[in-house]
């Protein structure tokens, strides 16, 4: 940029203000900060010195549990130095920082970028690319389209379909392996809640494994199981960047027992009527993040709502145990019950009186080991129901 360009915004600095949303972009001559892709967030913009800029980041509503997330992609301004390095200070209104900075060119491969916290602040730096955007995220960028194109990579011998329409009309994509009529089904969901990415990375590779692995074990297993996979249960939320909830401002996995959104609706109903046409959901895992990994199960003692025992009590202490044994790290269970929470696993024991597990992996959780886990994971479960 010219010398008079700098020397004028230079003189601006700390004046200029800027909200993305309904622009889609944050605009300053020295770089736009633009939101205009699924999973895209942030709330306003300042530029509060030469090359540095605040950035800040709100929840869709309130109250809620805190997990600013962020993503965007840096334009370089006309003229730009080809060098040159923004400071970025990302003030996170109602919470503390949680996600930490990574950047890519091409929304595929991430890289962590330094950075430092101070309560709600986390301060990195990101350098420009004169030919290129930069994207800037929380965590890796899963979104609807990246969904979509992994279910249609599954079998061919399983079918995509919709359970039906958000309440922003995006299609809730379920994939589903359907066996035979009447064997047992194992449900699979994810992202409930939108950046919780760790969790759908786990989702992603526990899918591929029972799907694609040509071992015995998974052979015989989709001969015997239905398998019906819902990837990301809050496509409005996902694609908005939402910290936690749906379009609606709710968090999905507190509405199982009201079921007033149709994401958990449309599953409902399915699974419903799985059970009508006299199948049996035997088991369901529900894919998330927080800070570190732990499983979230019901008690083997557990009385569910529908009067029914529980059935084969023992299944989740003995996959859990087979897992803790196949992998070089810690297991950590942690089991318990609340009727009136509306989670997903304490709805899917009192319907339906099976056990169902909150998977949860940690944030920063390295990647392979996310990998390795969810494989394990998947061979010890897999194990064990077919010894039912
Ligand atoms: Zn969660």
């Amino acid at each position: 940029m010219d010398f008079l360009k700098r020397s004028l915004y230079r003189g601006l600095a700390g004046l200029a203000f800027a909200i993305a949303g309904a622009s889609h972009a944050c605009d300053f001559a020295e770089v736009r900060f633009v939101t205009d892709f699924n999973t895209a967030r942030l709330d306003g913009c300042e530029q509060v010195a030469a090359d540095k800029y605040r950035l800040h980041l709100r929840p869709e509503n309130l109250p809620i549990n805190p997990s600013p997330w962020y993503a965007f992609r840096m334009e370089a301004g006309e003229g730009l130095m080809a060098d040159t390095t923004i400071e970025i200070v990302l003030v996170s209104h109602n919470g503390p920082a949680r996600y930490t900075p990574k950047v890519s060119l091409d929304k595929k491969r991430w890289a962590p970028l330094p950075y430092s916290t101070n309560d709600n602040r986390m301060r990195f730096n990101v350098q420009l690319q004169p030919e290129r955007a930069v994207y800037v995220a929380g965590q890796e960028i899963i979104d609807g389209t990246v969904y979509a194109d992994w279910l249609a990579s599954l079998p061919a011998t399983g079918r995509v379909f919709e359970l039906g329409a958000s309440t922003e009309q995006r299609a809730l994509l379920a994939y589903e392996h359907r066996v035979d009529q009447n064997a047992p089904w194992l449900v699979l969901i994810g992202r409930q809640h939108p950046p919780e990415v760790t969790g759908a990375l786990a989702m992603l590779s526990f899918t591929n494994t029972l799907m694609f692995a040509d071992t015995p074990e998974f052979v015989k297993f989709r001969d015997r199981f239905n398998i019906l996979v819902v990837p990301n249960m809050n496509p409005d939320g996902v694609a908005r960047g939402n910290w936690r909830h749906t379009s609606n401002g709710v968090d999905l996995n507190r509405d199982w027992r009201a079921r007033k959104e149709p994401e958990s609706k449309l599953l409902h109903d399915y699974l419903t009527a799985l059970e009508k046409a006299g199948s049996e959901v035997v088991f369901a895992l529900d894919f998330h993040s927080t800070h570190n990994n732990i499983y979230y199960t019901m008690p083997p003692e557990y009385e569910p709502e529908n009067g029914e025992a529980l059935q084969n009590p023992m299944l989740v202490r003995n996959w859990l145990n087979d897992l803790a044994a196949a992998v070089p790290w810690e297991v950590r269970e942690k089991p318990g019950h609340n009727p009136s929470s509306g989670v997903f696993k304490q709805y899917v024991a009192d319907n339906f009186a099976v056990h169902a597990v909150t998977y949860e992996v940690g944030d920063t959780t390295d990647r392979r080991e996310i990998v390795q886990t969810a494989d394990a994971a998947a061979l010890s479960l897999v194990t064990r129901l077919l010894a039912l």
